[in-house]
């Protein structure tokens, strides 16, 4: 096949990956370009999805499944896109490849781990907790081979893995490298990230240990999270059954994200189902500006919840967070609307409800991206060939990504076949 018959896929998230597999699937090449060492997205990070509650590694096994029975598709993973050139049918790209350090030998075993004595922040659980510097990403990942953060080894630090590993499968001396590719279309699934919660001031700032986020929840919840699937206060590890959400945490909001992020009250309203199923004494109180479930969310979720009497629902926004000293509870301050009062409640933990930032702006691939004065992606204005999918173009949930990155897989057939 031509090599700008290819389709090149930014972003291995469910969008990216849905895209790439329907353009192969359709009889086209693909290949995916994925910053992380593994595929996924952040669903490799939730804990369960709504509206079914099964674990999104289901959807995510299907998917790698896909790819692995399809020899049409390709790709790198710590990987990253430095320039675009070209036009619609015939773009030159060049990708950057950052060092594994761990081979295709590798078979999971862990023996590096067990030998390396250095240790770094686990990101996928939002720094709570620490791996060891040769690590798998997390227990299900794809591809199921270790990486080694050359960042957190000290002097000779990878030697003890050399020495542990009997497949030969570290490799000391990778370097980054830079490859070239011709492609016909590209599609930029790049996805979001959690909104920063140090720019929510009055919200904390980040400097209270027991409000954490949404996603930090998600990781919490799972059985291969920090905490082994027990919803505890990060600073003494208290069973955490009285717990405060707060809604649109960045979200609606002229200072932060313009925009709503449509996930947060579906994700705040099943994650009271994981605290009150975990503890059945517990007791969770959303607060609210309004609770948004578009379309069938409504009776399948939100109705089944508001039926729990200890899951309380309060309409007013959040004025203050504040840490009691010594108990390092959490103090929530807000007016209730419905009420006419203000309310002072105090808190094992609060969860902010924190929504979708887009990551284009923070990747060279952004530089010739316009986005639209709410700041998403200008689909409008990309260059012919160019496609934006999911969530860079409007927050969304899983399968309003996946239908909309087949949508774009068509788009990319009718690019390449133009020519
Ligand atoms: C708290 C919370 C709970 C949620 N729960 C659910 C749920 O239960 N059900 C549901 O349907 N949805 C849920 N969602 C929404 C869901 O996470 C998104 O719909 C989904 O992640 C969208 O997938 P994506 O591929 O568009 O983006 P992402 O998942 O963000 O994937 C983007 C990928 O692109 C990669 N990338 C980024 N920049 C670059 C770059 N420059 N170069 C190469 N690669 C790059 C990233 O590393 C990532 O792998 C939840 C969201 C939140 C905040």
């Amino acid at each position: 096949m031509a090599e700008n018959k290819k389709v090149l896929v930014i972003g291995g998230g469910m969008s990216g990956l849905t895209a790439a597999i329907e353009t192969a699937e359709a009889g086209l090449d693909a290949v995916i370009v994925e910053k992380n060492p593994y595929l996924g997205g952040r669903v490799a990070q939730i804990n369960k999805y709504f509206w079914k509650l099964c674990p999104p590694n289901c959807g995510l096994e299907i998917q790698f499944k896909r790819i692995k029975n399809n020899p049409q598709i390709k790709f790198y993973t710590l990987a990253e896109v430095e320039e675009i050139k070209g036009e619609e049918g015939n773009f030159d790209v060049t990708v950057k490849l950052n060092p594994r350090y761990v081979n295709d030998n590798c078979v999971g075993c862990d023996a590096c781990a067990q030998a390396c004595p250095s240790f770094r922040d686990n990101e996928f659980n939002f720094g709570m907790d620490k791996t060891k510097a040769a690590y798998l990403p997390f227990s299900q990942a794809f591809p199921f081979k270790y990486v080694i953060d050359s960042k957190s080894c000290t002097k000779d630090c990878m030697k003890p893995c050399l020495e542990a590993c009997k497949y030969n499968a570290i490799d000391v001396n990778m370097k980054p490298e830079t490859i070239s590719l011709k492609v016909g279309a590209v599609v930029l699934a790049t996805g979001w990230n959690p909104y920063d919660k140090s720019k929510l001031d009055i919200l904390g700032s980040g400097q209270i240990k027991n409000v954490i986020t949404n996603m930090m929840l998600e990781r919490l919840a799972s059985s291969d999270g920090p905490t082994n699937g027990k919803i505890v206060r990060p600073s003494d590890g208290k069973e955490a059954k009285n717990i405060a959400f707060v809604q649109c945490a960045g979200s609606r909001d002229e200072n932060h994200l313009q925009y709503c992020s449509y996930i947060c009250c579906l994700a705040s309203l099943k994650h009271a189902m994981y605290v009150r199923e975990q503890y059945p004494d517990s007791k969770v109180q959303i607060f609210y500006i309004d609770i948004r479930t578009p379309g069938l969310y409504e009776n399948r979720f939100y109705w089944k919840i508001k039926d729990d009497p200890n899951v309380i629902f309060t309409k007013g926004k959040v004025a203050k967070i504040t840490e009691e000293a010594g108990t390092k509870d959490v103090t929530v301050e807000v007016e209730d609307i419905f009420k006419g009062s203000k309310i002072k409640a105090t808190f094992d933990m609060v969860v902010l409800a924190t929504g979708m930032d887009l990551t284009t702006k923070e990747s060279k691939v952004g530089t010739n991206i316009s986005y639209t004065p709410d700041g998403l992606v200008d689909d409008s204005a990309l260059k012919k060939g160019i496609y934006a999918v999911g969530t860079l173009k409007s927050p969304a949930d899983v399968a309003r990504s996946v239908q909309d990155a087949t949508g774009a897989a068509i788009k990319c057939i009718q690019s390449v076949n133009r020519r």
